[in-house]
């Protein structure tokens, strides 16, 4: 399969190339060409995780022998999951939760981060490639971690993640600046998210690189679609285990519901359908910032609005750069996608074309929540339903409930669980009448409440060592960009 640069589609390459380079040198993503080959559910039946993902990784990657990534996966899902099957999935009374936070780091990103050192590191054989890798991440909270945790110590390879100094939760903070490892860098900027990711993006494409010839960038966010197909694995997943637990027969469409900030969890979820996983909709979930929900309902993307700090700050958000690639996966036209970006860099805004509006709703769906409804939903889902969920999880539940009760629509639903509600121990004690000002004390008070384990990665945290203290401006992101590639040179 095929990759092309979602703003140049005559730029093309193999998975391989993509995975190392990242993002595409003229800004663009590198999204795949799918032709109407699909995958084989029945070929999919009594898999062990590692095998599905094999399966499913290899009809993206088709660069990549079964038994390269097959290697990759076994290394990627083991013990560090807590769950024998990798995934969970629970049912409560209206749909299934599919938790996605019992690995590593506690967060759903960790699924795509145990697996890309391995993945790279097979590219890198691939294309003879002997390079030092920078690996520059931006985050909001969760990928930090994850890829932090996931590369620590990796040959030739350094890791520097940016986060927002305000927004993400103590729990969050603190698990990123006790890091381990010789070859990570943590540094808190003061911005948003998006200042982070627009540094990164900044720094890729400038040219900087070019004076050093050992060293090359790639990313570890899901402008990388090394961070995307691990993600469709699990839309399989759960698939799957419906039909094994005779929720559903094999063939009936499902709907998802995904919290969504960045839209690559969600558009992980457009690919499964798009290989051949029945899915019907894919409901968008988002906080107050909710510029996707305006998007969908008006096809007008306008990022000129306030940012949000919410309880949910993996998904402050407002430039969702997955959305360049379902545009492109839609119209297959690379110099619209080009305009409608340079719009969004210029004037802030771009409205895309009634056809493509159409043949996206046909699919999506998209609904926010407010902070207020976001509370109510984790109090009442706690004491009526013993379910105890994170903010992230709480605001798809709230979009689960708004679809049903706007559709009246009754099919199986997957309501996508991205975090452990212990990484917002804090937030979610207050939310249900605990009053706590210390964020280590509202982990034991957290279990002491709701009898769910704390995660092993986040006991003792308050413990830690912590290594990264610096913070930055974003008027000097470039710069201390260039000193970490000089260090990197001579490490
Ligand atoms: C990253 C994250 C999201 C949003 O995922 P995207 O792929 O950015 O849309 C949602 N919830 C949690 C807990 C996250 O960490």
């Amino acid at each position: 399969m095929r990759y092309v640069s979602s703003r140049n589609d005559s730029i093309e390459v193999d998975s391989a190339k993509a995975l190392i380079q990242g993002l595409s040198q003229d800004g663009g993503l590198f999204t795949p060409l799918l032709d109407n080959e699909k995958i084989d559910l029945s070929s999919l039946t009594d898999l062990s995780y590692p095998e599905l993902a094999t399966k499913i990784i290899s009809f993206f990657f088709t660069d990549f022998k079964e038994k390269e990534i097959l290697e990759c996966a076994k290394k990627a899902y083991d013990s560090k999951f807590e769950d024998e099957d990798i995934i969970k999935l629970s049912y409560a009374r209206d749909f299934s939760l599919l938790e996605l936070y019992h690995g590593p780091t506690s967060a759903f990103k960790d699924f795509a981060l145990s697996i890309l050192p391995h993945l790279l590191k097979k590219a890198y054989r691939k294309c003879d490639c002997h390079d030092k890798l920078c690996i520059l991440t931006a985050t909001s909270g969760d990928t930090g971690k994850a890829a932090l945790s996931a590369f620590a110590d990796v040959k030739d390879t350094y890791i520097t993640v940016f986060y927002p100094e305000i927004g993400v939760s103590d729990i969050q903070k603190q698990q990123m600046i006790t890091s381990k490892g010789k070859n990570v860098k943590v540094i808190a900027v003061k911005g948003n998210f998006d200042d982070c990711q627009k540094l990164v993006k900044k720094a890729t494409t400038s040219g900087i690189i070019d004076k050093y010839k050992n060293i090359r960038f790639t990313s570890a966010n899901s402008i990388n679609i090394g961070r995307l197909v691990p993600q469709i694995v699990y839309y399989y997943a759960a698939y799957l285990r419906l039909v094994k637990d005779k929720k559903i027969a094999m063939g009936d469409k499902i709907d998802f519901v995904v919290p969504t900030g960045n839209f690559g969890d969600i558009l992980a979820g457009y690919l499964a359908k798009q290989s051949g996983l029945p899915v019907r909709r894919l409901v968008c979930a988002s906080n107050s910032n909710n510029v996707l929900t305006d998007f969908f309902k008006t096809g007008k993307y306008d990022r000129k609005r306030n940012f949000i700090n919410t309880i949910s700050p993996s998904m402050d958000i407002l430039v969702s750069s997955n959305l360049e690639r379902l545009l492109y996966l839609v119209c297959k036209d690379s110099s619209m996608v080009k305009k409608y970006m340079n719009d969004l860099d210029k004037n802030g805004e771009y409205t895309v074309d009634e056809k493509i509006m159409k043949t996206i709703n046909k699919t999506f769906k998209a609904y926010w929540c407010s902070e207020d409804e976001c509370k109510k939903i984790i109090k009442t889902y706690f004491q009526d339903e013993s379910l105890l969920v994170d903010p992230h999880t709480a605001v798809a539940i709230c979009a689960f409930e708004k679809y049903r009760k706007e559709t009246k629509d009754q099919k199986p639903c997957v309501i996508l669980s991205t975090a452990s509600p212990y990484k917002f121990a804090k937030e979610v004690l207050d939310t249900l009448g605990y009053e706590i000002n210390e964020s280590f004390a509202a982990l034991n008070l957290l279990e002491e409440i709701s009898e769910v384990p704390i995660p092993k990665n986040l006991k003792d945290l308050d413990k830690a060592k912590v290594r990264f203290k610096e913070t930055i401006s974003i008027k000097n992101g470039m710069k201390v960009i260039e000193e970490r590639l000089k260090e990197i040179e001579n490490a």
